[in-house]
């Protein structure tokens, strides 16, 4: 034996023929039962049964007849510690390439409720030949299986497990990549279908490298209007109970787990986040990146989010009762949406002059009272009379005494940053109880933001704001009623200014929002590989997609242009001094002086100082050669 070798690599040698057990494990066959029989194509109980996976004859093979969420597998009798897996993909020309993105699960409950990922296979197989993967899953399980990736009737040729019987523990669990893994079963395999019906099951999340999981029983459903079309689909999640999840630091029933189906850099809502809480708005939504496993099959890259409602560490407002009718009571708290998808909702109202659809979130729709819904109607049919009156812009008798105009336009300047054409397709603003203001926010939805829209793409080009543009989207009256508030008072255009001013001056800058999409990117690596593989859509126009670039790190490259271009146009259209000076040179016709730092004008610049040099009413600071 090779002296150099430290004890611990001696060790593992003369144990490994313990644990790595020459002879796969043995138990009692289970999986789906409908098989497929290509002879006659027909299903079958008896034709290509998962009992052909056992039989070591790469010949046989088990094929499902429905395409999708199909498995086979053994019931081992007792928890066994499993170490290795293999497979060999069934003898057809698509054999090999059906196995890729096959998911290997453990289980100790029959129904599978309980499943977890212990190795998922990113490689094509080879015909008649067994592939193998360690697996390094400390937990033991009664039920092992392979679940067959999504389309592909889980065509499989052989499959063997390898292990010790051992309950083992939770210490070092799989996690697919270094996200966070988000499991979700559902009773009977029920693939959730549409947003009203929730599919019950468990939600499992293993973190931290695979030393922490959360289980709980849960449901899940559809969510969200655009992204439900697209194959990739965005889900809500619910537990049973509040619920911590991750470091979100709401405890709360209710997530979402967001598609980015069209957004191919897969960060674009949390840049848009991170633009939020850096203009200082009052909530932003939680969100991290996690992949997703829905009934064992792989189903991409998704961002786990707060959903946006009334709740502690959400937006923080009083919740109603139906008995809240009268008084101080009746004045809050209120969480509304100018949608442009109002009319398909059960609790809304349209004002009467800007004809704004609005939706009302808070009080629930089934919750909400005659008097609760009159009221708030009412105050918008009050505010809009306020913007649309001649005296709209005074400060005292204007629509200030019921408008926030500070998170308005917080809001607005999030979303011109992020480029988002959406801006106002879906405005959330939220009333409180005994406060006559109403205010704008939180910030959602930006996966076409940042040059991701075909109908406004460089959108840095566009005169002025992205929301006024024609080709931008707007509920109903949005765009006049936000043209009045921004455009037409000369007192909000100023304090619009001034926020610009000192949101850039206090970082907000494009190195800095250039930077996270870099850190971002690190940390989607290993997952948007994954993603790809499963949705192979980076050469494709998907949703309102202006250009398919074909890779991930194009697409990512392309939004950090896309930043440098848009601070560079709303510096020059809202106006921001660097340092007290404008930070662009566009007078070119003008003479060119210099100053120093102090002010004082320099009529021979030294080579290689550091100067502002002025041209016409524009300045900025330089090096002088
Ligand atoms: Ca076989």
């Amino acid at each position: 034996m090779n002296q150099c070798l430290p004890f611990a690599a001696i060790a593992s040698m003369l144990f490994a023929p313990m644990l790595y057990a020459d002879e796969p494990l043995t138990g009692t066959v289970i999986g789906t039962q409908l098989c497929y029989d290509y002879e006659h194509y027909r299903q079958s109980i008896s034709i290509n049964t998962a009992k052909n996976l056992f039989d070591g004859d790469p010949e046989t093979f088990f094929a499902t007849y429905e395409r999708s969420y199909t498995w086979a597998g053994l019931d081992l009798g007792e928890p066994h510690v499993i170490t290795r897996v293999g497979w060999m993909p069934r003898n057809d020309t698509n054999g090999p390439k059906r196995v890729v993105l096959g998911m290997f699960q453990g289980a100790n409950r029959e129904d599978f409720l309980d499943a977890v990922p212990i190795f998922l296979n990113t490689q094509k197989g080879t015909v008649g030949q067994m592939d193998y993967a360690d697996v390094d899953c400390s937990r033991g399980f009664r039920y092992v299986r392979y679940v067959g990736p999504s389309d592909s009737r889980c065509n499989l040729a052989e499959l063997e497990f390898y292990g010790y019987p051992a309950e083992g523990d939770d210490s070092a669990l799989y996690q697919i990549t270094n996200l966070p893994t988000v499991i979700v079963n559902t009773v009977d395999a029920e693939e959730p279908y549409d947003k009203e019906h929730e599919i019950s099951g468990n939600i499992i999340i293993i973190s931290d490298n695979g030393t922490s999981i959360l289980d709980k029983e849960g449901g899940i459903r559809e969510r969200g209007n655009g992204s439900r079309v697209f194959p990739k689909k965005p889900w809500r999640i619910k537990f049973s109970k509040k619920q911590n999840v991750l470091d979100a630091p709401a405890k709360a029933k209710k997530w979402t787990l967001i598609n980015n189906y069209g957004d191919k850099t897969l960060m674009r809502n949390k840049l848009a986040f991170d633009i939020a809480e850096k203009i200082g708005m009052e909530w932003v939504p939680y969100c991290t990146f996690v992949d997703v496993v829905l009934n064992g099959e792989y189903k991409g890259c998704y961002q786990l989010c707060d959903q946006v409602e009334v709740n502690e560490c959400r937006l923080e407002i009083e919740e109603m009762t139906p008995e809240d009718n009268e008084g101080e009571a009746l004045t809050g708290g209120y969480f509304v949406e100018v949608d442009a998808y109002a009319y398909d909702e059960e609790s809304w109202f349209e004002t009467p002059k800007y004809y704004l659809p609005i939706t009302i979130k808070s009080p629930d729709e089934d919750e909400i009272t005659d008097e609760q819904y009159e009221y708030i109607s009412d105050y918008f049919a009050e505010l809009e009379a306020l913007v649309k009156d001649k005296n709209f812009s005074d400060p005292e008798a204007g629509y200030r005494q019921m408008f926030d105009t500070r998170s308005f336009i917080q809001h607005m300047l999030v979303n011109e940053v992020a480029g988002n054409t959406d801006c106002y397709w879906s405005t959330y603003m939220y009333k409180r109880r005994g406060n006559p203001i109403i205010y704008t926010g939180p910030v959602w939805d930006f996966d076409l933001g940042f040059d991701n829209d075909n109908r406004t793409y460089h959108s840095y080009n566009k005169k002025g704001y992205l929301w006024n543009n024609s080709t931008a989207s707007s509920a109903t009256g949005m765009r006049s009623f936000a043209n009045r508030i921004l455009l037409s008072d000369a007192g909000t255009k100023a304090e619009t200014k001034a926020m610009w001013q000192e949101v850039r001056d206090n970082g907000l800058t494009p190195e800095w929002l250039k930077g996270q999409v870099d850190k971002y990117a690190e940390e989607l690596d290993a997952s948007q590989q994954l993603n790809f593989m499963r949705w192979p859509i980076l050469s494709s126009y998907v949703h309102q997609n202006p250009v398919a670039l074909g890779s991930y790190e194009a697409e990512v490259k392309r939004v950090k242009d896309f930043i440098e271009k848009e601070f560079a146009h709303l510096d020059d259209y809202i106006g921001y001094e660097a340092n007290g000076i404008s930070s662009t040179l566009t007078d070119e016709n003008a003479p060119v002086e210099y100053y120093t730092i102090q002010g004082i004008k320099v009529l021979n610049p030294q080579q290689g100082q550091l100067y502002i040099k002025r041209q016409g009413r524009k300045a900025r600071v330089v090096f002088s050669l």
